[in-house]
């Protein structure tokens, strides 16, 4: 059988599936199962398949078939212009997490704190886009071994930390802290996508009963650890916006400035706020 053929049957079984994109899906596995890149694949079409990446590629299709992420079985997710090892002990880094990024880099910061880091995407790529040092922190201890990894080889100045939210941390020492908890509903977890409920991390995905009780406890962690005048961003689930922006609203002596941004599905997906300044006495 040669590559086109190999391709052509691989996306059958996927569609066959109702697995997603079939077509690219088999071309990720097939170039993964080779160590090639997909427009190789193209090159050598008529390239005959050697038996051991048809014995890998079978296994892929099989896995992804079961419902495996795709970028559990590659091992990668690109997350802002940079290719980031995953594995199921890390949230496979979101498009939409980039509107966090993007709001972080528009405030900028020096020293500054990504809490949750999971593999690391937030800290890294804001340690590399921004020159700086920034500190990781995560509860999972497997996941913090990921970040580690990542920013090593993306020779990201991030140190990761095990802690939960920002507990290791120094009160006052920063100047921005991001965050992407786990926010979805544990009400929601039988309608979620079965990729997600069944192999990524629920400690990443689960924020308690309504999913937002995950902000109760950050939102003054984070108080605790900026600086006045020092900013807060963080991702939030559909339907959150106006939850959390009334608990920001709550300590309205402590937070100011509250803006909220829309994924491109125009879906509220971040919440910003500055740390207000110390009162003056
Ligand atoms: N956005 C993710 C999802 O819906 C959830 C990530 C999170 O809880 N931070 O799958």
């Amino acid at each position: 059988m040669n590559i086109q053929t190999a391709l052509l049957q691989g996306q059958q079984l996927l569609d066959d599936a109702r697995v997603a994109a079939p077509r690219l899906t088999a071309e990720v596995l097939l170039a993964h199962a080779i160590g090639c890149d997909r427009p190789w694949l193209y090159a050598h079409s008529d390239e005959e398949l050697r038996e051991l990446w048809w014995i890998h590629y079978g296994r892929y299709l099989h896995q992804r078939i079961k419902g495996k992420p795709t970028q559990y079985i590659t091992g990668l997710q690109e997350f802002y212009g940079r290719e980031f090892r995953v594995t199921p002990d890390v949230l496979i880094p979101r498009p939409e997490t980039e509107h966090s990024v993007e709001a972080a880099l528009a405030i900028g910061g020096s020293r500054i704190v990504d809490i949750g880091t999971g593999s690391g995407a937030i800290g890294a790529t804001l340690a590399l886009e921004l020159k700086v040092p920034v500190v990781c922190t995560d509860i999972s201890e497997a996941a913090v071994r990921v970040a580690t990894a990542n920013a090593r080889r993306l020779e990201a100045p991030a140190r990761c930390v095990v802690c939960d939210l920002g507990s290791a941390l120094a009160s006052g020492a920063f100047d921005l802290v991001v965050c992407n908890p786990p926010y979805i509903p544990e009400s929601d977890s039988a309608g979620i996508q079965r990729e997600v409920r069944d192999y990524e991390p629920h400690v990443a995905l689960f924020g308690g009963p309504a999913g937002i009780e995950i902000y109760r406890r950050l939102i003054p962690d984070a108080a605790r650890l900026l600086q006045p005048g020092g900013h807060l961003v963080m991702e939030i689930g559909w339907k959150e916006a106006e939850n959390v922006s009334a608990m920001l609203g709550a300590w309205a002596d402590t937070w100011t400035s509250v803006e909220i941004t829309p994924d491109l599905a125009g879906i509220p997906r971040v919440v910003s706020a500055k740390r207000a300044p110390a009162p003056r006495l």
